[in-house]
């Protein structure tokens, strides 16, 4: 027989439970024991919606009151000396304080979170010292197990690897290599998997995403040795290794020679792993679980296709050793499609959420051990739903793909060097040296928010809500103009989620009202859908600008979204490469960039948070990624004139790896996050000498905290030797959209009187 997995499901609740109950814990309005029954709650219903589904392995300590990394921190006794942690088990006060720090007394700062592999999920991030100690500390996998021991079903445990494990934490002294300690971590590994075994579980699913990405010889001979003694310790207990969001390649033969009982691998990302694991030979008794439903996207299984890949590992290995499966957790996936009662019929035949995605494992796992026959029914309307999606009027532009086909090298490049141009730009702005300016929004206040929430539902209209808009942007020029700073922004009141306000004005985007998917502890997200060809039927910011830039005489700039940044944040089409999408987008931002032009505003800010994130898993895919994510911006930015000022904005501080890419998207001037790095960043600007000019956020925005004007005149000395000082731009680290105005106004003022003094100093 060919079993049925899953590698973990959406914890979060059909109608955000999770994030209900857990914020309610933190403010003190529920009880630990409601927070607890509402987890189990949680828990149950999942398990028993797979059980419905058929799964044969459903997976247990998939839920996480935050992470799964931080709970895996628990497990093994992970916790930094800040949290003052006794050494008994984990309490829920210990483990929130570790995600998300304390404030008042005994305050303490939580730990760092970073992002999982290529997701949009964040996890938090282990600690390691040299001498530190593993005990089991927390008993939650064989709780949980036991707990749906109790509704009758035997579930397979999910636990981080305990070599990803230390290949994901951060180490927070030098000098030692972390990988040393898994002679100490393991011992509480096999006591744990011996407590499963003991608890009756049959396999436990060990997670080592690690093993997609680029290693050494040294870290592949650990993953021998580690496993080895796993199974050595729990011989009668089945380990399923799981890999995903990337191919095994060079690390196949090690991944396969593991001394594991199953291995999973994602044949969604590589279907072509498949091959090469034939043909190396998957060793004797060994099961392959083929992960060939796409977990981290929407769209409905092609049966036809996932069938040709099942009976290829069916014929090849034999019933007994094949699994079908999800190519990852479907944590990614939203819930399920079955509430978005605002989608039209035809679209959401196209689609398919993590309930839906129960069903699709089911049904090809039933046509391996019945027959085809068995499901001919399903064959045909999942043929049919595919055959709609492919020939639909609505995802295919004829118009669209032309012009994509028609971009000419010349559309990507400015024509005028940047020398030429920042003449041209400083003669037509007449903005000092070290100019001042803010990323774009200002504070999104309860007012803001409550009145697109009130335009949204209907109870004003359009002509009351754009007067309201107008104001605030009267006022926020007015507030710019007071303080003093040079190059002025209308401050984005009209957007919520810059993706989402830009998607919903382009063709090609759908949006859904449950779709959420974890992006951090409670933090859900709600990705819009590009399911065709993308085009910008009309103006997207135009009249905001414009009428912001009617109300002074300082230089006014566009705010935009760039097509990466796009890209990256929302579902995208796989029946079209990325690149290919990207440019659809660029081209109409592109439209935007020259309408605003027309409207004479003088410099257009193109944003690309999500440029660096967007990084393949392995580098020698890199280059690649960089040369069309860049030609993307490029297509934006290069129809304008030279005199036009292009900005862009980027918020972090890590370059080293993309500082080649940043330098060839040839913005006028870039923004990026600094002001936390205490400047170290610019090492990466200096060795590389960046040649356009720069703004080095000089006022953390993720800090309530008002900086001086004196901290922010050093940080500008300190940059402007190392750095030219004309190339030098004045600004804090992103948006002032979550901060309020009471500490906006006095920072940007300091700011200002900082960049005053600093001028005086260095030109006299
Ligand atoms: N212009 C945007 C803002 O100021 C940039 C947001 C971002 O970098 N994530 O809010
Ligand atoms: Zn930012």
């Amino acid at each position: 027989m060919v079993l049925s997995t899953t590698l973990g499901f959406p914890r979060i609740g059909r109608q955000r439970e999770l994030k209900k109950a857990t914020e309610s814990y933190w403010k003190g309005e529920i009880s630990e024991k409601e927070l607890v029954e509402t987890g189990a709650k949680l828990r149950g219903e999942n398990w028993r919606l797979q059980q419905e589904a058929n799964i044969d392995l459903i997976p247990s300590n998939d839920f996480s009151f935050y992470d799964q990394v931080l709970d895996m921190c628990a497990i093994v006794g992970a916790v930094p000396p800040r949290y003052d942690w006794n050494g008994d088990k984990i309490g829920l006060d210990t483990y929130f304080a570790m995600a998300r720090g304390k404030s008042g007394t005994g305050a303490v700062t939580p730990m760092e979170m970073t992002k999982w592999f290529d997701t949009n999920y964040h996890y938090i991030v282990p600690e390691l010292t040299k001498d530190m100690s593993f005990n089991l500390a927390s008993l939650k996998p064989l709780q949980e197990f036991r707990e749906a021991l109790q509704l009758g079903i035997r579930t397979k445990p999910v636990l981080i690897g305990p070599v990803s494990f230390l290949l994901l934490s951060k180490l927070k002294e030098d000098s030692f290599d972390q990988l040393d300690l898994i002679d100490s971590l393991l011992p509480v590994y096999e006591q744990l998997l011996r407590g499963l075994s003991e608890a009756g579980a049959e396999w436990v699913q060990l997670d080592e995403p690690c093993l997609v990405l680029d290693q050494t010889p040294e870290v592949l001979r650990l993953y021998r040795k580690t496993y080895d003694r796993l199974k050595q310790a729990v011989a009668n207990l089945k380990l399923f290794l799981a890999t995903y969001f990337e191919g095994l390649r060079d690390n196949l033969n090690t991944a396969l020679e593991l001394s594991v009982d199953a291995l999973h691998v994602d044949l969604v990302r590589v279907p072509e792993q498949l091959e090469a694991i034939l043909s190396f030979g998957l060793p004797e008794g060994k099961i392959l679980s083929l992960g060939v439903v796409d977990g981290r996207n929407v769209w409905k299984n092609d049966f036809e296709q996932s069938l040709a890949i099942l009976e290829r590992a069916k014929s090849a290995l034999g019933s007994e050793r094949v699994m079908v499966s999800a190519s990852c957790s479907l944590i990614h996936t939203p819930i399920d499609l079955e509430l978005e009662e605002g989608l039209d019929d035809e679209f959401k035949n196209w689609l398919a959420f993590a309930r839906q995605k129960l069903h699709e494992i089911c049904v090809l796992t039933r046509a391996l051990n019945e027959g085809h026959d068995a499901i001919l029914g399903e064959l045909e309307t999942n043929a049919a739903a595919l055959g709609s999606r492919r020939s639909s009027a609505r995802i295919h532009n004829p118009a669209v793909k032309t012009r994509v086909g028609q971009i000419r090298p010349e559309m990507s490049r400015r024509g005028t060097s940047f020398k030429e141009r920042k003449q041209l730009q400083d003669e037509k702005l007449g903005l000092p040296k070290l100019p001042t300016t803010t990323i774009g929004s200002f504070p999104q206040t309860r007012e803001v928010r409550s009145m697109r929430q009130r335009r949204r539902k209907g109870e004003v209209n359009q002509e009351e809500y754009e007067s309201f808009v107008k104001e605030k942007i009267r006022q926020v020029i007015e507030l710019q103009e007071n303080i003093g700073l040079d190059v002025l922004v209308h401050g984005e009141f009209e957007r919520n989620d810059m993706v989402e306000y830009f998607g919903e004005q382009l063709d090609g985007f759908a949006f859904t009202r449950h779709a959420w998917v974890q992006s951090y502890g409670s933090r859900y997200v709600k990705p819009p859908i590009i399911y065709g060809d993308v085009r910008r039927a009309r103006p997207l910011t135009v009249d905001w600008s414009r009428f912001a830039a009617s109300l002074t005489n300082r230089p006014i700039k566009g705010m935009l979204t760039g097509p990466v940044t796009i890209l990256q944040w929302s579902f995208v089409r796989d029946d079209q490469s990325r690149p290919e999408t990207c440019r659809q987008i660029a081209l109409a931002i592109r439209d935007e960039v020259l309408d605003l032009e027309k409207a004479e505003v003088p410099i257009i800010q193109v944003d690309e948070p999500a440029f660096r994130e967007g990084l393949p898993l392995r580098r020698s895919d890199w280059q690649e990624y960089c040369q069309w994510a860049v030609e993307s911006f490029r297509i934006v930015t290069s129809g304008v004139k030279a005199e036009t000022q292009i900005q862009t904005h980027m918020c972090y501080a890590e370059f080293d790896d993309v500082i080649e890419s940043i330098a060839a998207m040839d913005a006028d001037v870039i923004f990026i996050e600094a002001s936390r790095s205490d400047m170290e960043l610019l090492k990466v600007f200096t060795d590389f000498k960046y040649p356009n000019q720069i703004g080095l956020g000089v006022y953390d925005i993720h800090s309530p905290r008002i900086p001086s004007s004196e901290e922010i005149v050093e940080l500008l000395m300190k940059a402007s030797r190392v750095l030219r000082p004309e190339q030098l731009w004045v600004n804090p680290d992103c948006g002032l959209k979550t901060r309020s105005y009471e500490e906006v106004e006095p920072s940007l003022r300091n700011l200002v009187g900082a960049a005053h003094r600093v001028r005086q100093a260095l030109w006299g």
